[in-house]
């Protein structure tokens, strides 16, 4: 085993960290957790200390941690078939059952699943299979895709463009020309205070179209948006904002993707927040939840409107030309039929809902009067924080100053784990979805001190 000093030099020598400020990690300056155990909503450092992840890894450790059935399913497929691939139509059992139960589980009008390893490659899926579908309708125009500002699909070149925040496009020569981006449904940041939620619906779809119309209709081929925007702030739309964005959409043959990497299989308290929403999507990106990341994989639910198009094509063009050799790795299928099951059993679809509504409840009764918090808002177990300078006019701390940041820290020090949002202060929490009131008592009452002890 690896001294405490050995594994701080071997870290700042060999490891190229993820989204990290790469020179601030080197001098030793950036948080540096190393991550020994974990069991239910805590997680244990290398020094024992504990801390109640309240933002379940990357909102990815939806049944917890430690659960033992999903360990022991990944245990047993690797001894009797670790690997084989699923090219030309191969398959395994696992594979082909974890099919199944992700379609029994999503909305109607979708028809097949396509395996990947993360919300990323999943999203990239996603492009390529709208490119071929509309080359194959004969449309070789109809190929740019339009996102949100604020919204997250990933770190790639494509899902990195359609991602709509700086850090992520800076210095990467993104977006590519083939993303445009249209506003994001943030009413707290609406364009003028004296709007109301209906009026800012309206804006938005209107933004959408005119868009369309710079652009010229023929030359879009879908929008992309995550039914509640996770990365981007945690916010959830204003009422009717998906029913008027899917009229501009249908009215365009536009289609719609819905990036469901935070949102499905549960939290926001129904399977998926596609459902939620009343969102009618032709692709939905499934990743996080799928296994609750016990084991990488993603996968691409395509509807039965593309389906058809795309199995025209390979009769004319031969197979697709598509794959990743750990498409429907057996050992990420076993994991995920695990972990659907223990979210059925243990009810975490509801309990998500449920004690979801109470953290969000709790968090503003605590923190909803403070004089720097712009809003508190949330959806089943997602919930923000939004600090602000002013709480009247809504404005932007320093950033320099790193408000939320600094509260974050501030929290680890009182053992919760929240997340410093991207771009604005806001606090960000996304537990796991077997969360207790207890638990969520917790959560709320550090937050409350570390907000206290920050801004006062
Ligand atoms: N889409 C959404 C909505 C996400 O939140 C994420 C990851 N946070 C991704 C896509 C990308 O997933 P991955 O990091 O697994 O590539």
């Amino acid at each position: 085993m690896l001294t405490n000093d050995q594994l701080d030099q071997w870290d700042r020598e060999n490891f190229f960290h993820p989204s990290t400020h790469l020179a601030q990690h080197a001098r030793g300056e950036s948080p540096n957790r190393i991550v020994k155990t974990a069991s239910g909503v805590y997680i244990e450092d290398r020094d024992g200390n504990k801390l109640l992840d309240a933002f379940a890894g990357l909102y990815c450790v939806n049944v917890g941690y430690g659960r033992t059935e999903i360990s022991e399913a990944i245990a047993e497929q690797a001894k009797e078939l670790a690997y084989y691939h699923a090219y030309v139509g191969h398959g395994t059992e696992a594979s082909i059952t974890l099919a199944k139960m992700v379609l029994d589980r999503a909305p109607a009008n979708m028809s097949k699943v396509y395996f990947g390893l993360g919300g990323s490659d999943a999203n990239e899926t996603n492009i390529k299979l709208i490119w071929y579908y509309n080359n194959i309708l004969g449309r070789p125009e109809k190929k740019k895709i339009i996102s949100r500002w604020r919204g997250y699909h990933g770190s790639g070149l494509m899902t990195g463009s359609m991602t709509g925040l700086a850090t992520f496009h800076n210095k990467f020569d993104l977006p590519l020309s083939q993303v445009i981006h249209t506003e994001a449904p943030y009413y707290y940041r609406r364009p003028r205070r004296n709007m109301s939620e209906a009026e800012f619906v309206l804006h938005c779809a209107a933004e959408l179209e005119a868009l369309i119309a710079r652009e010229g209709a023929d030359t879009i081929a879908a929008f992309i948006g995550e039914p509640i925007l996770g990365t981007g702030g945690i916010v959830p739309p204003p009422a009717g904002y998906w029913e008027a964005i899917q009229q501009v959409l249908d009215k365009h043959d536009i289609l719609l993707i819905a990036d469901e990497v935070v949102t499905g299989f549960g939290r926001l308290g129904t399977m998926m927040g596609s459902d939620h929403y009343g969102m009618r999507p032709d692709l939905i990106t499934i990743a996080k939840g799928l296994t609750s990341a016990y084991a990488p994989l993603s996968g691409s639910i395509v509807g039965d409107r593309m389906w058809q198009v795309l199995m025209d094509g390979t009769d004319e063009n031969g197979p697709i030309g598509h794959g990743w050799t750990y498409s429907a790795h057996p050992i990420g299928a076993a994991a995920g039929i695990a972990n659907l099951n223990l979210i059925d059993k243990l009810g975490l679809v509801e309990n998500a809902g449920k004690t979801g509504a109470y953290l969000n409840a709790q968090m503003s009764a605590a923190l909803g009067e403070h004089a720097n918090v712009g809003e508190v808002r949330g959806e089943g177990m997602l919930c923000a924080v939004e600090l602000v300078k002013d709480r009247d006019t809504a404005t932007f701390f320093d950033a320099s100053e790193k408000v939320a940041p600094r509260v974050v820290g501030e929290m680890a020090r009182l053992g919760v784990i929240a997340r410093a949002m991207p771009q604005g202060d806001i606090i960000g929490f996304s537990p796991p979805l077997c969360l207790s009131e207890a638990e969520a008592d917790i959560v709320v009452e550090k937050t409350a001190s570390a907000v206290k002890s920050v801004l006062g």
